[in-house]
């Protein structure tokens, strides 16, 4: 009989904790980290879960801020060409980045950092930069000069590095692995545009969807949707940071051989991988190179994809895109 009770009790534990699982209440948690507004929503019963999950984005940009005294990118820019020590993370990041300025030949690049500092697009009268300044310090920018060797960094004296352009994405995946480890099956994190899912929607409502901006329209306004199913989605475009003057936009995604915002025929582009580190690097690698070079450097890698908007609103995606859409606006 004793047996039996803890046979049945043993049952009911087990259905609880399946039942339990299957309505892991929904929560939310919004942040601003990095100069970005972060969003999580997950599926947990853990109550503190995403306020710890906070707490990790405050390590990161501890860590990975360029502006942070003591954080390793500070140290790295601020170690007069010797060598730096820093975390896995960094260099997890850093490989990313140099994979990705390899890829692009250069289009991206995270030693681009003198120039991005001659900008201010946040400013409420925005200037434009001496031409001559942002001319030397354009010629600054080489990524080959940036050495990660033994867990060591080494970087010329004169040159500096800037992690905005991917960053954010190698965070969001850090966090949405936490969450995984910590038993999350659904969640989706947008961290100001890398936006990462976790499985699917709960209790069978299907897919995440993503809207991707429409750039002519308030925050918001999407041209369309798709479905991401633990996926990263990561977008770079004009209209987030920049400003317009006497006709121009002026905006945060900057040629590394010039030092001024590239002037092409797009608005934005998004990019869909596994990883959004990856994604977020390719997507401004992407935007950089245009929509030939930009769509040939995608369509060579496996498990890649993208979206281009082209200032006139017109759409262009890689082979593998359009399944992805599930609607328009
Ligand atoms: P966000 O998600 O903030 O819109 P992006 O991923 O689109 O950022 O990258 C833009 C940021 O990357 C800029 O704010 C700057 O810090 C940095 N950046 C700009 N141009 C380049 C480039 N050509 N290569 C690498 N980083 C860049
Ligand atoms: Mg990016």
């Amino acid at each position: 009989m004793k047996k039996y009770v803890a046979a049945l009790l043993a049952l009911m534990f087990a259905f609880t904790a399946c039942a339990a699982q299957e309505d892991a209440a929904k929560r939310s948690a919004v942040g601003f980290y990095f100069d970005t507004v972060v969003s999580i929503t997950a599926y947990t019963d853990d109550a503190q879960l995403l306020d710890r999950a906070l707490e990790q984005c405050q390590k990161y940009e501890q860590l990975l801020s360029k502006t942070i005294e003591g954080s390793d990118v500070w140290n790295i820019n601020h170690a007069q060409g010797q060598p730096v020590a820093v975390a896995q993370e960094t260099l997890e990041v850093l490989e990313i980045a140099q994979y990705v300025s390899g890829l692009s030949q250069g289009a991206f690049d995270v030693t681009i950092a003198p120039a991005v500092s001659l900008w201010d697009f946040a400013a409420e009268d925005p200037v434009l930069p001496d031409g001559e300044a942002l001319a030397q310090a354009a010629a600054l920018a080489d990524y080959t000069r940036l050495v990660i060797e033994d867990g060591m960094v080494t970087l010329p004296a004169d040159m500096q590095i800037d992690l905005g352009g991917v960053a954010k994405g190698y965070i969001a995946d850090q966090i949405a692995q936490f969450l995984r480890d910590n038993g999350v099956t659904s969640a989706l994190l947008n961290f100001g545009g890398n936006v990462v899912t976790i499985g699917e929607k709960p209790d069978g409502q299907g897919p995440w969807r993503v809207g991707i901006q429409n750039p002519d329209q308030s925050r918001g306004a999407y041209l369309l949707a798709v479905t991401a199913t633990d996926m990263a989605v990561v977008t770079s475009g004009i209209y987030e940071r920049g400003f317009d003057l006497d006709g121009v936009r002026y905006h945060h995604l900057l040629d590394p051989e010039t030092g001024w915002p590239v002037q092409n025929e797009l608005s934005s582009v998004t990019i869909f991988a596994e990883r959004s580190g990856l994604a977020d690097a390719l997507s401004t690698a992407t935007f950089v190179l245009g929509t030939e070079a930009g769509m040939a450097m995608i369509e060579a890698l496996d498990g890649v994809e993208a979206i281009f908007v082209t200032r006139d609103e017109q759409i262009l995606a890689t082979s593998g895109a359009a399944a992805l859409v599930v609607s328009n606006g």
